[in-house]
């Protein structure tokens, strides 16, 4: 990070969330060129990254966007006005009209699902698609509980529960079986799709890959992708969707936080002004260690502390971090990545006020969005 940009966000009020938008850009630049090249369309997962401030800027990159629910759905209209899907496990019979009012393409979990709703979709005055997820019983995502092809998984259709049921009215495919992962993975996984779906990939219209590609990362194998998408266009003449969430904003944003007190207890351990448990979730759920910026791992630098956050929680713990220089009260540290997933999970467990919203740029940096008692208040 420039020293100039450190300075900017070490400024502002903590904790806040620094989506930094030439990083973005640079996502979308990527995606868009995805796009050019095969003609596939590239769909924001709102589930990873909601922030709307910024989805008039991804609308100019994007097709639009994929939901998990009314809600997201809605606000993808709302702001995005593209292409609006939705999958959902299973939909609600008094949520299922409003959906049919603004998605374009509805895909189901199961035969069932469909068949109960089916005639909703088509008295809708509004030209929608509907699709199946399937479970090609493939996946190599090895944490059970990220991974939708487990034994007893309640995510998609195996081949075995398609057979025999008419797909009339059903206009594409989808499945969604990767987290994280290369292209190498797709390749893997595309070939069981064709293996066992191919046959029902000639009557469509188009074939989602769900999300999971992590098509902005420095080592991702962009030719394969497009080698890819292009043999499944060529071979069963269907338009390709792809709905990453995280790939949109991975490594775009910060979390910039304050250190509150530092105590001893066999070693020191500084507390900050954030939290594991409320403001980066999936540091305890994944689990992972984020980076700090000017950190080294534990035990590398000359200075050692345990970071912990300001609930009750005894696991609130970011990690061990090391640092050239002692940590003092007020000093500020800059956690990366910190765009995806961690602002769409947080939670005000504990009372705890959630961090702010910023978004720099190469003019200024600007905070969109403060919290307060009264968003506290209102969910309870
Ligand atoms: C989670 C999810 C996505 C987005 O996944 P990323 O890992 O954020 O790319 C897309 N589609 C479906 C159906 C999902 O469940």
């Amino acid at each position: 990070m420039k020293d100039r940009d450190k300075e900017l966000i070490k400024g502002i009020k903590t904790p806040s969330y620094v989506l930094d938008e030439r990083l973005l850009i640079k996502n979308l630049e990527v995606l868009q060129s995805i796009q050019t090249k095969t003609g596939a369309k590239i769909l924001l997962a709102l589930k990873g990254f909601s922030m709307y401030s910024v989805f008039p800027l991804i609308s100019k990159y994007l097709a639009g966007i994929t939901s998990s629910s009314l809600f997201e759905a809605k606000l993808g209209k709302e702001y995005m006005n593209k292409e609006v899907h939705i999958y959902a496990p299973a939909y609600r019979d008094d949520e299922i009209d409003e959906i049919v009012s603004i998605t374009d393409h509805i895909v189901f979990n199961s035969i069932y699902q469909y068949k109960r709703f089916k005639d909703k979709v088509d008295r809708s005055r509004r030209e929608i698609e509907c699709g199946i997820r399937i479970n090609p019983e493939y996946s190599e995502v090895e944490t059970e509980i990220y991974n939708p092809c487990a034994i007893n998984s309640r995510l998609g259709t195996r081949l075995e529960d398609i057979e025999g049921h008419d797909l009339k009215g059903i206009s594409g495919l989808h499945f969604h079986t990767m987290c994280e992962q290369n292209s190498d993975t797709l390749e893997r996984t595309l070939k069981v799709v064709e293996e066992k779906f191919g046959r029902y990939l000639k009557q469509m219209k188009w074939l989602n890959f769900g999300g999971g590609h992590h098509i902005t990362r420095d080592d991702y194998d962009v030719d394969k992708l497009i080698s890819l998408i292009m043999h499944m266009k060529n071979t069963y003449d269907l338009e390709v969707y792809l709905e990453p969430g995280e790939a949109v904003a991975l490594n775009c944003g910060f979390l910039v936080s304050s250190v509150l007190d530092i105590i001893k207890n066999n070693m020191d351990i500084a507390i900050l002004d954030t939290s594991a448990a409320c403001h980066m979730p999936d540091v305890i759920e994944m689990p992972y260690r984020p980076h700090i910026i000017d950190s080294k791992l534990q035990n590398q630098g000359r200075h050692t502390y345990r970071l912990g956050g300001m609930t009750c929680l005894a696991g609130d713990v970011i990690g061990d971090y090391s640092f050239d220089d002692p940590l003092e009260i007020g000093d500020k540290l800059i956690f990366t990545d910190m765009a995806h997933y961690t602002m769409v999970k947080n939670n005000m467990f504990n009372g705890i006020n959630l961090p702010s919203i910023s978004i720099m740029n190469d003019d200024e940096i600007r905070v969109i969005k403060e919290f307060e008692y009264e968003d506290y208040k209102s969910r309870l």
